[in-house]
């Protein structure tokens, strides 16, 4: 661990910490892809959230008996990634969180679970001030508009752009996405890029049908989940692991990296209608 990261982190907490008292992690907490909602943060909000986070505790929510088991953000970076294109045809930019635990024994199996390879959704929640019409600017909440959101204006597919951000006030890691609020608190799931445990106890096999069609999004859209949801039903464990090998060459072949995709998560998980 680099002397400034232990420096960032010993800033958050009542007594300096050593390197190897500390566990940190890293998540991707949100984007600027249009998501299941058919909504997107502006640039401006994820600036205003990359600051807002910093500080904030995040909760492990999977299993009921490590409830109180908690993580501390300390650092957040903004990056773009060029060879990716959002829905609305602009470069993908998203929002990465350094996170830490204090090691214990009560945590030791969640630090090894994370370690190992186990990938989670994260789950922010923040609140915007502004809710406007993509195609025409205008607040939704208070003019209203005509337009629709999830059709097609010139070639360009309507949503609303989330801005005025003026809070953010938790993230976790969750076994299934969180609902979405209909309120002014936005819910927004995302795809953690953390690694976890001995996946065979672990690795249900709905959660490899899950992965697959998660995957099949990504390489060919909407109707190669369809094809993908057909040819998982009914399968067993081996032909799963199989086929999700399988999908995994592909997307390595394209150069692209599995454990980045968020949107195709998201997707999937309505598929399933989680
Ligand atoms: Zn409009």
């Amino acid at each position: 661990m680099e002397k400034e990261i232990l420096e960032k982190i010993n800033k958050f907490t009542r007594r300096e910490f050593s390197e190897d008292e500390l566990y940190v992690f890293s998540v991707i907490l949100c984007d600027n892809e249009i998501d299941r909602d058919r909504e997107r943060f502006s640039d401006n909000a994820l600036n205003t959230l990359k600051t807002l986070f910093i500080g904030k505790t995040g909760i492990f929510d999977h299993d009921p008996s490590t409830s109180n088991q908690t993580a501390r953000i300390f650092d957040t970076e903004l990056l773009t990634d060029d060879s990716r294109t959002t829905r609305n045809g602009e470069p993908y930019k998203y929002l990465k969180a350094s996170a830490y635990m204090v090691r214990t024994e009560e945590n030791k199996n969640l630090i090894a679970e994370i370690d190992g390879g186990i990938k989670k959704e994260v789950s922010i929640s923040c609140s915007a001030g502004k809710k406007t019409c993509s195609v025409c600017g205008r607040d939704r909440t208070s003019e209203g508009c005509s337009h629709i959101r999830g059709k097609s204006y010139n070639g360009r597919m309507c949503h609303t752009v989330l801005d005025d951000i003026s809070d953010a006030y938790e993230w976790s890691f969750v076994a299934v996405p969180a609902q979405v609020n209909a309120g002014v608190t936005k819910k927004y799931t995302e795809e953690a890029e953390e690694k976890s445990a001995s996946s065979a106890d672990t690795d249900s096999n709905e959660e490899l049908r899950r992965e697959i069609v998660r995957m099949a999004f990504f390489r060919g859209g909407c109707n190669a989940v369809q094809e993908a949801e057909r040819s998982v039903k009914g399968m067993g464990t081996k032909e799963l692991i199989g086929l999700k090998k399988a999908y995994e060459r592909l997307l390595e072949h394209k150069g692209i990296e599995v454990q980045l995709i968020p949107e195709t998560s998201r997707e999937a998980a309505e598929q399933f209608k989680i």
